[in-house]
Formats: C-alpha cells, sequence, structure tokens
C-alpha cells in the first residue's frame, strides 16, 4: 500500500501541523516508480498518447515527482521556484499563507506560446501554491490541462481554491 510509505511527523515545522513526509515512499523503488507511472497517466488522454508539452514541478518536493514523469512522457521539465532562485527574468506570484505570505516565480521565457502543461506538486493542502503556480502560468501563455498531486488533504478544501482547474489526487485523506 503506497499509504503505508508515507510518514506522518506531528508538530512539523510548527505546532498543529501534521507533516506529511514522503522520504520512505521516495526510498522505495517500486513505490517510487508506482507514483510516476500513476502521475504520468494524467499527462495523457484516453487513447494513451501523451497530452503534454510541459510538466511543471513545484520546488522542492515536485520537482522530485515532476522530472521522473517529465521523462516518462517526452515531455519537458519547468521548475517554479521559490522567490530569489531563478536567475533569469521571472514572473512573481505572492499569495497568503497561513501565517504570512509566500512569492514563487517561474522564467518568462520558459514556456511556448500554448504549451501544454501538467502540473505536479507532493501535497494539497489549502490550495494556494497551486493556484498561484496556475496563473504564472497562464501570464506565461502556457495551458494547464492537468493538475496532479500524490497527495491530497480533502478536509483544507483546496480543490475549491484550485478551480476551474480540476485536481487528479493519487491518494486523499
Ligand atoms: P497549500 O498551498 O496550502 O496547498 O500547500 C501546499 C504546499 O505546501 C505543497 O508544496 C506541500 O509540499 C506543502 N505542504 C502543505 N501542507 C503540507 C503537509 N501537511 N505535509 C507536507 N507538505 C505540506
Amino acid at each position: 500500500m503506497l499509504s503505508s510509505l508515507i510518514r506522518d511527523v506531528p508538530d512539523f515545522p510548527e505546532p498543529g501541523i501534521v507533516f506529511k513526509d514522503i522520504s520512505p515512499l521516495l526510498a522505495d523503488h517500486r513505490g517510487f516508480s508506482a507514483v510516476i507511472e500513476a502521475l504520468a497517466n494524467r499527462g495523457q488522454d484516453a487513447g494513451g498518447s501523451v497530452s503534454v508539452d510541459k510538466v511543471v514541478g513545484i520546488e522542492a518536493r515536485g520537482f522530485i515527482l515532476a522530472a521522473p514523469v517529465a521523462l516518462a512522457l517526452g515531455a519537458g521539465f519547468v521548475p517554479v521556484r521559490k522567490a530569489g532562485k531563478l536567475p533569469g527574468p521571472t514572473h512573481q506570484e505572492t499569495y497568503a499563507l497561513e501565517y504570512g505570505e509566500a512569492t514563487l516565480e517561474v522564467h518568462q521565457d520558459a514556456f511556448s506560446s500554448g504549451d501544454r502543461v501538467l502540473v505536479i506538486d507532493d501535497v494539497l493542502a489549502t490550495g494556494g501554491t497551486i493556484r498561484a503556480t496556475n496563473s504564472l502560468l497562464e501570464r506565461c501563455g502556457a495551458t494547464v490541462v492537468a493538475v496532479a498531486v500524490l497527495l491530497e488533504l480533502g478536509f483544507l478544501g483546496g480543490r475549491e481554491a484550485v478551480r476551474p482547474h480540476a485536481v487528479s489526487a493519487l491518494m486523499t485523506v
């Protein structure tokens, strides 16, 4: 069971948060392979043809999942990073966290106009991170055709925050 490879770490990174640690899953070849295959499936149409040009990973754990998915699909990989990490001209989106705010960036030239994109992250919590990412991609002229996460924390309502885009979650708690 994949869920047995995700470890709950109470009170990390702050009191009251139960952190979903995917390290055991990444260390398990069969589990990691199954997750990459299932996520890559979200970038294919019903006939099994690849339906995306780029796969976006969100820093940092999204990178670990999105890069092998891009290779599996024969698509390009694009990182969405925290502020100040990308060297070239960027677009930025600032969004509210439970406490404070965060800024995400993407290179302005990361996409060709009309690129179809699969967005990947490890955990969907409140949805702010993926909503900001989708806004960044739209500002670049890309089209978000699918959003996939390994784990959705359903009780936080992130799925609603990401509308009109649908989120495909391999697991929901
Ligand atoms: P949110 O913007 O609230 O949907 O938060 C999603 C982002 O924060 C993702 O990039 C996750 O990696 C991280 N995150 C939020 N909550 C958790 C959690 N309980 N366990 C692990 N990662 C989390």
